[in-house]
């Protein structure tokens, strides 16, 4: 199918996006065309207008933050991420989330802004971001606000943004020395949406003990869901094996997974207990690691 009438911008400026915004009642911002394209293919999405944000070159990049951190601008793509070595350095949750989102040719043309301010509730980013603490950076033609990712996802497909406001930038807070990471997921297929995902990170006390864990599930909800119980079973502990099985078992009661064609809601439940104690044994193994050559 062919999408509905539609007028067409291309600013060249956020400044000029946001005044277009501002000025056109139904339009909305184009970044990849990944999810949007297609919805309104499918008569899903109506805009009276798009606001093409591709031409705005301010808008993509990947810069170091001064306290260790690193700033990622919304028009950034999924294969930049992918393949740049701050990320890793910086950022290694992310890296390792990166090529779980669908496929090389999607990779390229979508965008790190794009798959946020969608908030769909089986994607990998909203979660990673959930997970690492991130600063969401949000424009509008009177300034901009700062919101944390846990503000800005606030149910299925919405978002803390207003109209005529744009996701300009993500900010992600340095990598504490003494912690460890991991991502998972379970697909159909590699590049299909995850039927149950995990982002993880754990951070060890001097002694080895679990200082902080951050547990965050996604497809098993509206949005993106950090987990309570879990790491409360964790934190305080020696993260051995029986922990973290225990942890595992209690994300269970943080989760209210539905059924859809894909998967029952017990499958999807069993799924987030062996994902998680998964994730949480390469976790604190990287942890370990990285406490004793803070290198890797
Ligand atoms: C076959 C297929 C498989 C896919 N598999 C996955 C997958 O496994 N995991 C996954 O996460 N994604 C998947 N995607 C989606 C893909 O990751 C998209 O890149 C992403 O969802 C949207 O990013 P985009 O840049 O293309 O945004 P667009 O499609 O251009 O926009 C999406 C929405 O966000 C809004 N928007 C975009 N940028 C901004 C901004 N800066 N500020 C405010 N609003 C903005 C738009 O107005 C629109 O409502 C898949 C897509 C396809 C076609």
């Amino acid at each position: 199918m062919k999408p509905p009438v539609f007028e067409y911008f291309r600013p060249a400026s956020t400044e000029e996006a946001l005044d277009l915004l501002a000025a056109k009642s139904g339009a909305k911002a184009l970044a990849g065309g990944q999810s949007l394209i297609p919805a309104m293919n499918f008569r899903l999405a109506a805009p009276e207008a798009l606001v093409d944000l591709n031409g705005i070159t301010t808008l993509a990049g990947i810069d170091p933050l001064p306290d260790g951190g690193l700033r990622l601008g919304a028009m950034t793509r999924h294969h930049a991420i992918e393949t740049s070595a701050l990320v890793t350095a910086r950022a290694p949750l992310l890296a390792e989330a990166m090529p779980f989102i669908a496929h090389p040719q999607i990779r390229n043309r979508g965008t790190v802004g794009g798959s946020l301010a969608h908030a769909d509730p089986a994607a990998e980013l909203p979660a990673v971001m959930l997970a690492l603490k991130a600063t969401l950076v949000l424009s509008a033609r009177g300034g901009e606000r700062r919101i944390s990712a846990a503000e800005f996802f606030t149910g299925l497909f919405t978002t803390a943004l207003e109209a005529g406001e744009l996701l300009t930038a993500i900010e992600l807070p340095a990598r504490l020395p003494e912690s460890g990471f991991a991502f998972i997921e379970l697909a159909r297929r590699h590049g299909d949406y995850a039927l149950v995902g995990v982002a993880a990170t754990v951070t060890l006390g001097a002694s080895g003990t679990c200082k902080g864990a951050r547990i965050v599930l996604f497809s098993v909800g509206e949005g993106p869901v950090a987990a309570v119980q879990a790491p409360a079973a964790l934190e305080g502990f020696s993260p051995d094996p029986k922990v973290i099985a225990a942890a595992a078992a209690a994300v269970q009661d943080d989760i209210d997974p539905p059924s859809d064609i894909h998967a029952s809601a017990a499958y999807r439940r069993q799924l987030a207990r062996v994902l998680t104690g998964r994730a949480l044994e390469r976790a604190v193994a990287r942890a370990r690691a990285h406490q004793s050559n803070p290198e890797q």
